[in-house]
């Protein structure tokens, strides 16, 4: 299993500088070699590729030794790399017949990593082990930064990455070989619904991060995008706003990453069966469709700004939160089952009448055929159980 661990790292003030450093350099060389590609495109109809790119670095470097000659040759060839890779998915999409961006200069703040593809090789994981309290990594050109290790680190280090958020410095270790951790078998089984007021209940009845912290979020979100609209460009205040829009955004994405996180993983150590809806037929994202005015613009359909983006906001939160319980139920030995969602809330649990009154409001369940009453998103989760357990059945007899 290949794993990566993320630890922050608390560089000397010296340090910190020449992290910056490095970063602006890689970013100087990402550039370069972009703008090099497309001079020789233009002037003479000829496709540069990584390898002379990459052979060039050696002169590169031997010209500018206080400069790019500083840092390691093999972090230098990553982010070659990563241009080429990134005219490769250019190409790809105009060939798939798409109309993709040309592969952009990068901006100052718009390069934030530089990889060391192999511990070792101009970078060392835990290059103190000897030291009785602390972690280090060892950049080159940069020195033994002081790494805040939280937690253990699994398997073998293969490459290291130093990132840039804000104004902290992050090392990312992408480990190979990391053991699987296995839970002991529980003999339980569960169905789980997504929902509005609840990231997620399950078919006994528990109710996993209430959302609504997220609807704040979202109303806040929303002022502060309207107040970025009316902001000239290139004005100060702008650039206040799109800073405001920024971390507002980088609030919900830890906000949901955190839910989904904790949610999955009650679930995994609860259950050894868990069936959930299979959410790309959900028609989760699906938007009220837009009305053409007749004069090329549209009228309003509804869907006020807020809701849409509380809707977003939402589903995000749900195909995160899917998607994060597959990886732990996948290292935990764990069986999941996606179903389709049709008439799950919908269908009285007791005697299997299924029509769209049963469903009250958002939270209460009441049959029109028996007049079985529950809450609705507990219910839902039964009838995904059920049909889990149905097409588990029916998998097993074929
Ligand atoms: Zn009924």
């Amino acid at each position: 299993m290949r794993r990566s661990f993320k630890f922050l790292l608390r560089p000397t003030g010296k340090q910190a500088a020449a992290l910056a450093q490095c970063l602006e350099d890689h970013r100087e060389l990402y550039n370069a070699a972009l703008e090099h590609r497309r001079t020789a495109y233009r002037k003479a109809g000829v496709t540069v590729r990584y390898g002379e790119q990459s052979a060039e670095l050696k002169h590169i470097r031997a010209d500018d030794p206080g400069g790019q000659g500083r840092w390691s040759f093999s972090s230098q060839q990553a982010t070659l790399r990563r241009l080429d890779k990134a005219y490769r998915a250019f190409f790809d999409r105009v060939k798939a017949g798409r109309t993709p961006g040309f592969p952009r200069f990068k901006g100052r703040g718009w390069f934030d990593t530089v990889e060391w593809p192999k511990d070792g090789d101009g970078c060392r994981w835990d290059s103190q082990p000897h030291h009785p309290a602390a972690t280090y990594v060892r950049l080159q050109g940069i020195g033994h930064v002081r790494v805040h290790q939280h937690r253990r680190v699994l398997g073998t280090v293969k490459t290291i990455s130093v990132k840039r958020e804000g104004a902290r410095w992050f090392v990312v270790l992408s480990c190979d070989e990391v053991p699987a951790p296995t839970l002991p078998a529980t003999g339980a089984v569960a169905g789980v619904d997504v929902g509005v007021a609840w990231l997620a209940t399950t078919s006994d009845g528990d109710h996993l991060d209430n959302q609504r912290h997220l609807a704040t979020s979202a109303s806040r979100l929303a002022a502060a995008q309207r107040k970025l609209a009316g902001k000239k460009r290139g004005s100060k205040r702008r650039g206040k706003a799109v800073a405001r829009v920024a971390a507002l955004h980088a609030r919900v994405r830890r906000q949901r990453l955190d839910a989904a996180h904790k949610a999955a993983l009650a679930l995994v150590r609860g259950y050894d069966v868990i069936v959930h809806v299979a959410l790309n037929v959900a028609g989760m994202t699906r938007r009220a469709a837009p009305k053409p005015d007749g004069e090329g613009g549209y009228l309003a359909n509804g869907q006020s700004a807020k809701s849409g983006l509380n809707k977003s906001i939402l589903d995000a939160g749900w195909s995160a939160f899917l998607t994060i319980l597959s990886h732990k139920a996948e290292s935990a030995g764990r069986q999941l089952i996606a179903v389709n969602p049709a008439n799950t809330s919908r269908t009285c649990p007791r005697c299997g009448h299924c029509a769209k009154d049963n469903r009250v409001t958002q939270a209460v369940f009441r049959c029109t055929g028996c007049g079985f009453c529950g809450h609705a998103d507990v219910n839902a989760a039964i009838n995904i159980l059920r049909a889990g357990l149905a097409l588990r059945e029916a998998a097993r007899a074929a």
